[in-house]
């Protein structure tokens, strides 16, 4: 067979490809049958620094939940660079903009990502992908999550043009510097900002 065929229903609006067409003479080796994931997962986690979360961030929340059932966006905890939100504020934004979409949850993590991945019992982790700059690192970061564990896919959406050049560090750097962040951000983000700025807590670089 020279085609994709969704053959086998294995719950509502899941399909398994057939071991047929993965042998196809094209197909064989990419991808062994019994590591194959059916193309659409019930939970997709979303992970990302969100310091703070910007439309951006939103634009690839709302296009995962036309593909999946439920997006867990997972808040990194300690990264290496430091954060102007602390973890529970980044948290609590996000909830705060999602607060009428029950199928938006989310939660902090740290350590490896897989293993939060797999806690929550998802096999796909989903990334935005603004300009080719993003793409040498996120190549790596997918690579070495296969490696870690190869059940899990990562997805890479790209964001309305309004928002690809858009990311958390340009937003502070533009509002510590007096620039309107009106329209890349949620209301509640704006409003944050500006008591960051009034605290002295906002500074360009951070
Ligand atoms: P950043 O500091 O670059 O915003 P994050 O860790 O918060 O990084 O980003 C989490 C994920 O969201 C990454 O996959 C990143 O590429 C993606 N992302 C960040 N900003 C945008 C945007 N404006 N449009 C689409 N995807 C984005």
């Amino acid at each position: 067979m020279g085609f994709l065929e969704p053959t086998k229903i294995c719950k509502p609006g899941v399909f398994l490809l057939t071991k047929a067409v993965i042998s196809d003479k094209d197909m064989g080796n990419l991808v062994e049958p019994e590591r194959i994931v059916p193309w659409m997962e019930k939970i997709a986690v979303y992970p990302g620094f969100f310091d703070p979360i910007t439309n951006g961030h939103v634009d690839i929340i709302l296009r995962g939940l036309r593909l999946f059932d439920k997006i867990l966006v997972a808040v990194l905890k300690n990264p290496k660079k430091e954060a102007l939100f602390s973890t529970k504020d980044r948290v609590a934004m996000i909830q705060e903009i999602f607060i009428r979409q029950p199928d938006i949850e989310v939660k902090a993590f740290d350590g490896l990502l897989v293993e939060f991945v797999r806690r929550h019992k998802a096999k796909i982790v989903i990334r935005g992908l603004r300009a080719v700059s993003d793409f040498e690192y996120e190549l790596q970061m997918a690579l070495m999550n296969r490696q870690l564990d190869p059940e899990i896919e990562t997805l890479y959406m790209m964001p309305s043009v309004h928002y690809s050049f858009l990311n958390s560090g340009v937003v502070k750097e533009v509002f510590s510097l007096g620039g309107s962040v009106t329209g890349l951000v949620p209301e509640i983000v704006e409003k944050k900002l500006r008591e960051k700025l009034k605290q002295g807590r906002l500074s360009v670089g951070k």
